[in-house]
């Protein structure tokens, strides 16, 4: 932990927001809503957390009913609200319009997934971090054993990648977190559409810490990232955190450059002794290999050009086309 500048902070003085983003979720939501409340519900009763706080649910463009769901939730209860994306956009995107829209009423929020796999009792100690003087607390994953070997070995080679190419991200850690205010206002001023918020946060400063705990089974219902769309976030991770691939193509490019000087030197001389021979075949390997190593070194580069493209647009990052409670965005109780 981070323990200079930290202040305690004031218990009961501190309004939390527990931003929630779903899509498609009719099946869990019934499920884990009770939950969420009644960890809300403890945590006001232990006097963290003021009376006030509530749980936002970012409706991500659902087809389903999630959205009928969380409407009657928030007449059920005034702790419950909701936001509704007018597509879907993806889950950072969903995340962000969560926090963007509480980060002038709350003075805490905490981001976690609704289908049950976080273990919410981890809350308490996040808040307690909180008001010890936290700014942010990153939920760490205790261990990995509900993945499948797969996903395992698959999740630590990119959190290696990601360190390797110089991208401060914390291992283990998705998007259950804990931000104070201010940390959501700066994070506000990273205009960035090609969002990677668990390499974001960290480039934000504060004082930090985690709080270990258990990753779960989904409670219903199937994940959202297969496989194709995981290794699209790694690549957003990676390419939007570092530009060191780029770096390592021209490294590679030099390489190539003083490889072929020999070749040439090697082919100019045996030409001068005579040595000659129809050299198919050595011709076709370098022609192919050359042309890869090319490929794949334009690929990369065309993937920093695609988003400083998307990035020159400057596009809205989330567009919000209904709300439970209407005065939600201007209210201001401190
Ligand atoms: N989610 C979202 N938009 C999407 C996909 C997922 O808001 O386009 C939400 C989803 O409802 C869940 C969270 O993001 O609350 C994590 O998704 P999921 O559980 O499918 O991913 P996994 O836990 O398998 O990585
Ligand atoms: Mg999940």
């Amino acid at each position: 932990m981070d323990i200079q500048n930290i202040k305690q902070r004031n218990r009961r003085d501190n309004r939390l927001c527990i931003v929630i983003p779903c899509y498609n979720e009719q099946s869990v939501l019934p499920i884990t809503s009770g939950q969420f409340l009644a960890q809300l519900n403890r945590m006001i009763a232990a006097g963290k957390i003021r009376e006030d706080s509530y749980i936002l649910f970012v409706d991500d463009g659902s087809r389903d009913d999630t959205w009928k769901i969380i409407r009657e939730l928030a007449q059920q209860d005034t702790h419950f609200r909701g936001i509704r994306q007018s597509r879907n956009r993806g889950h950072q995107n969903a995340v962000l319009a969560g926090l963007m829209e509480v980060k002038d009423s709350a003075d805490l929020s905490i981001t976690i997934d609704c289908d049950g796999q976080d273990d919410i009792g981890a809350m308490d100690a996040m808040v307690d971090a909180y008001l010890n003087g936290c700014d942010v607390v990153y939920g760490v994953r205790s261990s990995r054993q509900t993945d499948t070997f797969f996903k395992r070995t698959t999740a630590q080679l990119f959190y290696r990648l990601l360190s390797f190419m110089g991208a401060d991200v914390v291992y283990n850690h998705a998007d259950y977190r804990l931000l104070s205010a201010r940390v959501m206002q700066s994070l506000a001023q990273y205009r960035e559409v090609n969002l990677y918020l668990r390499g974001l946060i960290p480039l934000i400063g504060f004082s930090c810490t985690s709080v270990p705990y258990e990753r779960h089974e989904r409670v219903a219902g199937k994940s959202h990232y297969p496989l194709k769309k995981m290794l699209a976030l790694a690549l957003d991770g990676i390419t939007s955190l570092s530009t060191k691939p780029i770096r390592m193509i021209t490294g590679m490019g030099f390489v190539m450059l003083l490889m072929s000087i020999v070749g040439i030197l090697w082919a100019v001389a045996t030409r001068l002794y005579g040595y000659t021979i129809d050299g198919w075949s050595s011709t076709m390997c370098v022609i192919l290999l050359i042309g890869g190593i090319q490929l794949v070194s334009l690929g990369v580069i065309g993937e920093y050009v695609g988003k400083i493209y998307l990035e020159t647009k400057d596009r809205p990052r989330y567009i919000i086309s209904d709300r439970t409670c209407e005065h939600q965005q201007t209210e201001k109780q401190k």
